[in-house]
């Protein structure tokens, strides 16, 4: 063998043998709103929702819709079918304002509810009460929590979700002292029960009368068609509530929604670096039931989450972040890097960042006023024509 057919051999064996990169799966073609995403399957559709003139009809049965609230900055998705309404969060940028944004929100869908504290001020007050079966706090931080003792206040909320993880905080001992209150809320968790039904928070003991408990892979009937798994059900204490996130992976008609809040991989890193903590997790324990429709795309499209080994998994044909311009740290999100991510699945990206800068529209559900409001969207989800 002559010396330099010799070399090329030997420098071919040793790349062959130091292993090449797997080959990455070829991009999916965009979604295109209206049509089935599998064939004979349901069509999915989305629209941007600024004024209340913007927002569709109720859910025929049979149909569905995801509403990504633009909360500014925070996370506030609301999932309705004909006859079950399900708030995953309800985080809002503007705690301090009247009416919230969330909460003009839900009453601009759901209808007005609760007394005078849940409309403007100066308006009527409602003179009936609405029910959501459903509400699930991902994990316990403000921007995804803000409102909801304001949504327990106002709203019939049959079932309370929540990871169990306790936040030393003031605003979450007044969530939980608001489900406590409630004649009509049961109050789930993965942590274990207490004998006394009690949980200290803040220097004060809140007494939780109805209190079960959940388990990963439990599932969850919403209404006809529709329904959804517990993939991560954690209530430890862990350093970062984030890695408590309650990860549902719901069915709507045959669509794949999958709710992460602020799961992440760990610290901000390159997508291309290997998953770690609840990515991890999820890949290895719920490899099927990861792949997604439609991801909610996880900490508001931080590069603490979104890991390629995830997203590959995943596989979302539409995405979801909801950020805004508060920074989180030093860092405004989305990070570019994700966004490059999502796009090399060719999964078609919705954000409620848009505009926060300046809204092009007047009459902002919920008021026009600072960042928010401006870029909510409704995907619909609808059975093909047969
Ligand atoms: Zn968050
Ligand atoms: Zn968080």
């Amino acid at each position: 063998m002559r010396p330099t057919v010799w070399f090329l051999g030997w420098l071919l064996g040793l790349l062959l043998a130091a292993g090449c990169p797997p080959a990455r799966p070829a991009p999916q073609t965009p979604i295109q709103p209206g049509t089935p995403v599998r064939p004979g399957g349901p069509t999915v559709a989305w629209t941007r929702v600024s004024t209340a003139a913007d927002l569709p009809p109720p859910p025929r049965p049979g149909s569905y819709q995801i509403h990504m609230i633009d909360v500014g900055t925070g996370l506030a998705i609301l999932v309705r079918g004909a006859d079950f309404a399900m708030l995953y969060d309800a985080g809002t940028n503007d705690r301090d304002e009247r009416p919230m944004r969330v909460a003009a929100y839900l009453a601009a869908v759901l209808g007005p509810s609760g007394d005078e504290l849940c409309v403007p001020e100066g308006s009527p007050p409602p003179t009936s009460r609405t029910r959501i079966d459903h509400v699930v706090l991902s994990h316990p931080h403000l921007d995804h929590a803000s409102a909801l003792d304001l949504v327990v206040h106002c709203y019939d909320v049959v079932r309370f979700w929540d990871s169990g993880r306790v936040n030393d905080t003031v605003f979450y001992r007044e969530l939980l002292s608001g489900i406590a209150a409630s004649t009509v809320t049961s109050y789930h968790t993965a942590a274990s029960v207490p004998d006394d039904h009690a949980v200290e928070v803040k220097g004060l003991s809140v007494t939780l009368p109805r209190w079960e408990r959940f388990s990963e892979g439990d599932t969850v009937e919403l209404g006809a068609g529709a329904r959804f798994r517990i993939l991560h059900a954690e209530a430890k204490a862990h350093h970062d509530p984030n890695q408590n996130s309650v990860v549902l992976a719901v069915d709507l008609g045959g669509i794949k929604l999958l709710l992460v809040g602020d799961a992440e991989s760990g610290d901000r890193k390159d997508p291309s670096y290997p998953p770690g903590d609840v990515e991890e997790f999820l890949i290895a324990s719920h490899p099927e039931q990861i792949r997604a429709d439609i991801l909610q795309v996880g900490h508001h499209g931080s590069m603490t989450s979104s890991r390629r080994g995830f997203i590959e998994m995943v596989r979302p044909r539409l995405a979801l972040i909801s950020s805004g311009p508060k920074r989180y740290g030093k860092i405004t999100l989305p990070d570019r890097e994700v966004l490059d991510e999502l796009g090399r699945v060719g999964a078609t990206i919705l954000r409620t960042d848009e505009h926060d800068a300046a809204c092009p529209v007047t009459g902002r559900i919920g008021g026009d006023r600072g960042p928010g409001g401006c870029d909510s969207w409704v995907i619909t989800i609808d059975q093909a024509a047969r």
